[in-house]
């Protein structure tokens, strides 16, 4: 199919130039085919990808229809959810902009009845509504039928799903019958077939193939991540491709509530739509997305389906979805109309399959990647650490603290070292986002990829419960919870150390042996990585691991008698944050 230009397609000066003021450059191929046989007046079956453009393929050609001199409905959209609604109402009112004397109204469910009436009393001529909310008005009677000449069902395959099929009857029998009757369906099931046998008379059909069913601007990469790991890989991949805005799709409900609280915590900004958001709040939540009041936007299907969000970056599928097109209609939300964007899907154990079977659906390659490992995204946040304190020096924007820098060099201290101490003071000089301190691997939490480990029968045993008495009653020995700001937990550290009084090198706990790691403060280690690495490579409970002392070059660590020999023996020799690890049992010095 060709595309053509807008000034090819027969429309008045007042649309062109709504269209041009929209920056449309060219009709899409939908919008090529379509526009003429809807102006020409023929029924007709519109079958195309999301994102190309449906919404002006019949928008414009209603507009051109409208007679602006009688105030009362004369299109009726149908859309399956409300936001659609208000989508399809903004975009018809931005192509009617220069037309005079054409209102559009919504109408949906949530929204007050007083209100709608009063707009439709208005006497606007292109009502745009969901099924349930019309058939309404048609039994109050607040909405005539009588001047209607175009009814459009716009993504009818949905408002199947959804189960409006009896309401979309009703409507349409209560259409006049020479009206024009238009249907765009991305799939066309047979009780779809039927509504259109019955209500249309020898519709054009107008079929975008699906070679173009994904559009070639998205890249499409999945990977296999364990489900208790999504959240880590999540926010990896995050940090690693500076992500600022995106769509995360998940399963249910319970999943959107729990990713969203998950990414909060870890200092991303993020809401949420699901079916249980009052309309007001999903209103407010679209409105400030759309103005990028914040990066991610959790979602499921029902609730995002046909939004209309400019510039996504990436579409995530922490879930897979259903199918190939509940696939194709989550990614549709990035790449829009020419735009390149990106479609990350997780796919957990035996999904792959499901997920082949969505590769033949679209006809697409979505390709392999690996997990990135925490080193990696470690990288990426200390280059961007360093950039912003480079450019920061640079450009000199800041306050000086010349007299407290001077007490410290006289006091002997290099300037290298005040430098790394004060970086150390802001905590986690690693992430670029506050709030969020990193990787905090959980027993289980690292996939098997992430750290490198032998395999033997250990790793088949399953965490033990700590037994109470080693659980280390001192509180730096926890790893800390996120949250947390590091400061009063590392001063805290270094006071006790000064203070000087355990010895340093035997364990005074019961049952708990002290071990020493050839990696310390120099090595940017962190107690969480300590933990995180015995945890993760030895598989032992975190709670096994006690008190953890950070040295300029090595640390003091303890943990539960019983795990010494597994500790020694598995990490003993592993690469750990770009270093060969050696542990030791510490000596009595
Ligand atoms: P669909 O209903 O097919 O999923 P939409 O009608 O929602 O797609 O359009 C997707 C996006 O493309 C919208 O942001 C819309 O403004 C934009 N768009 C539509 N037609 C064109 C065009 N001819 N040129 C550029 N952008 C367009
Ligand atoms: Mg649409």
């Amino acid at each position: 199919m060709q595309k053509k230009l807008f000034s090819e397609l027969a429309l008045s000066p007042e649309l062109l130039k709504a269209v041009a003021r929209m920056g449309f450059e060219e009709a899409s191929p939908i919008q090529s085919e379509a526009i003429p046989v809807i102006l020409g007046g023929a029924d007709m079956v519109g079958q195309s990808q999301t994102g190309s453009g449906k919404t002006a393929a019949f928008a414009i050609p209603a507009i051109e229809k409208v007679d602006a001199s009688i105030k009362a409905p004369q299109v009726l959209v149908l859309c399956p959810t409300r936001e659609l609604a208000v989508q399809v109402a903004e975009e018809v009112s931005k192509l009617a902009l220069f037309k005079r004397g054409i209102r559009e109204l919504p109408i949906y469910g949530g929204q007050s009845y007083e209100r709608q009436f009063r707009g439709l009393q208005a006497g606007a001529q292109i009502i745009i509504g969901t099924p349930g909310r019309v058939m309404d008005h048609l039994e109050r009677g607040t909405l005539q039928m009588d001047q209607i000449r175009m009814v459009i069902l716009d993504e009818a395959d949905r408002m199947l799903d959804m189960g409006f099929v009896d309401d979309i009857r009703k409507v349409l029998s209560q259409a006049p019958p020479e009206r024009q009757t238009i249907f765009f369906s991305a799939t066309v099931p047979a009780p779809i077939a039927q509504l259109i046998k019955s209500f249309t008379r020898n519709p054009v059909t107008v079929k975008i193939q699906a070679e173009t069913l994904t559009v070639p601007q998205i890249e499409q990469v999945y990977y296999e991540v364990d489900r208790r790991n999504k959240v880590e890989v999540l926010c990896r991949l995050i940090d690693l491709n500076d992500i600022t805005c995106g769509i995360i799709f998940c399963a249910t409900k319970m999943m959107v509530d729990e990713l969203v609280e998950h990414l909060i915590a870890r200092g991303y900004s993020a809401d949420k739509l699901h079916g249980d958001i009052t309309q007001a709040m999903r209103e407010r939540v679209m409105a400030k997305f759309r103005k990028r009041g914040f990066e991610f936007l959790v979602a499921t299907d029902v609730a995002a389906r046909g939004l209309d969000v400019d510039d996504i970056e990436v579409v995530f599928n922490y879930d897979l979805p259903h199918d190939g097109e509940d696939y194709v209609h989550r990614i549709g939300r990035t790449g829009r109309a020419g735009r390149s964007g990106r479609a990350i899907t997780f796919v957990a154990g035996r999904e792959i399959y499901k997920l082949q079977h969505i590769q033949r659906f679209t006809q697409s390659r979505i390709r392999r990647e690996r997990v990135p490992s925490a080193e990696e995204v470690e990288e990426k946040r200390r280059n961007i650490f360093h950039e912003a304190l480079r450019e920061t020096l640079e450009k000199g924007e800041f306050k000086r603290h010349d007299d407290l820098i001077d007490r410290l060099l006289e006091q002997g201290h290099s300037a290298t070292d005040i430098a790394s101490a004060l970086i150390h003071l802001l905590g986690d000089e690693k992430s670029s986002r506050p709030g969020q301190t990193g990787p905090e691997p959980t027993p289980q939490a690292e996939p098997r990829s992430f750290e490198p480990r032998t395999h033997s029968k250990y790793d088949a045993r399953p965490p033990r419960e700590p037994r109470a008495e080693s659980r280390p009653p001192s509180e730096f020995a926890e790893p800390r919870p996120r949250r947390e700001p590091v400061r009063p937990r590392a001063a805290a550290g270094r006071s006790r150390a000064e203070a000087g009084a355990p010895p340093e090198h035997i364990s005074h706990e019961k049952g708990m042996v002290r071990l020493t790691l050839n990696l310390g403060r120099d090595q940017n280690v962190q107690p969480g990585d300590i933990v995180g690495v015995i945890a993760g490579v030895a598989r032992i409970p975190k709670e096994a691991i006690g008190a953890i002392r950070l040295q300029a070059r090595q640390s003091l660590v303890d943990i539960a008698g019983e795990h010494r020999a597994l500790v020694l023996k598995k990490l003993n020799g592993i690469k750990f944050k770009g270093h060969t690890l050696s542990v030791q049992e510490a000596k009595n010095a």
